[in-house]
């Protein structure tokens, strides 16, 4: 498995918009790096049935797999802090890099300014990550992956159903921490 671009590394000096622009140039890379976050294992998982017997799809947005089981379409979003925006992955990824790698905090005026997203939205999406990132507060060492740190809350935020549906053992905080 490749190694994954890890703001733990960049934490300690912070990290420019111009080097997050060139980790997620795209949104395709965006969603890659959100799906090897919420599927540890690299298999997507049908969030409906639970089934792992699924397969990418050609032009599939926005929802860009397909479960052989139920037939339907589905994207990693679902169940997570991410379901429900209409805010693009690629804008989400930068997001969430800009609030966990600031020492003095991000403000939604600089998201509304540095994504092109209205105020109100960048207002949410900060409430959103920083609920995400929040409990984990107290673990938060130097140590712990800001990626891994920020899926525990997003797991977290994850219909209880949801949850052992996806129940393949590697996904949500404790196993990530543990
Ligand atoms: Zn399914």
């Amino acid at each position: 498995m490749p190694q994954r671009n890890s703001p733990g590394k960049s934490h300690s000096k912070g990290i420019t918009l111009l080097e997050l622009f060139e980790m997620f140039p795209d949104e395709t890379t965006a969603r890659k790096w959100f799906e090897s976050i919420i599927w540890k294992d690299g298999v997507a998982v049908c969030h409906r049935c639970g089934g792992t017997n699924t397969y990418e799809v050609a032009n599939g947005k926005p929802l860009p797999h397909k479960c052989r089981t139920c037939r339907k379409h589905f994207s990693a979003r679902h169940g997570t802090i991410l379901e429900g925006s209409h805010i693009s992955l690629r804008q989400w990824a930068i997001a969430v890099y800009l609030v966990a790698t600031s020492r003095k905090g991000v403000s939604s005026m600089k998201l509304h300014r540095d994504l092109g997203i209205s105020q109100p939205s960048a207002w949410r999406m900060l409430l959103k990550i920083r609920s995400a990132l929040a409990d984990d507060s107290d673990v938060y060492t130097g140590t712990v992956e800001v990626d891994e740190t920020c899926v525990g809350g997003i797991e977290k935020n994850k219909h209880e159903s949801n949850k052992l549906k996806a129940g393949r053992g590697a996904v949500g905080k404790t196993a990530v921490l543990a």
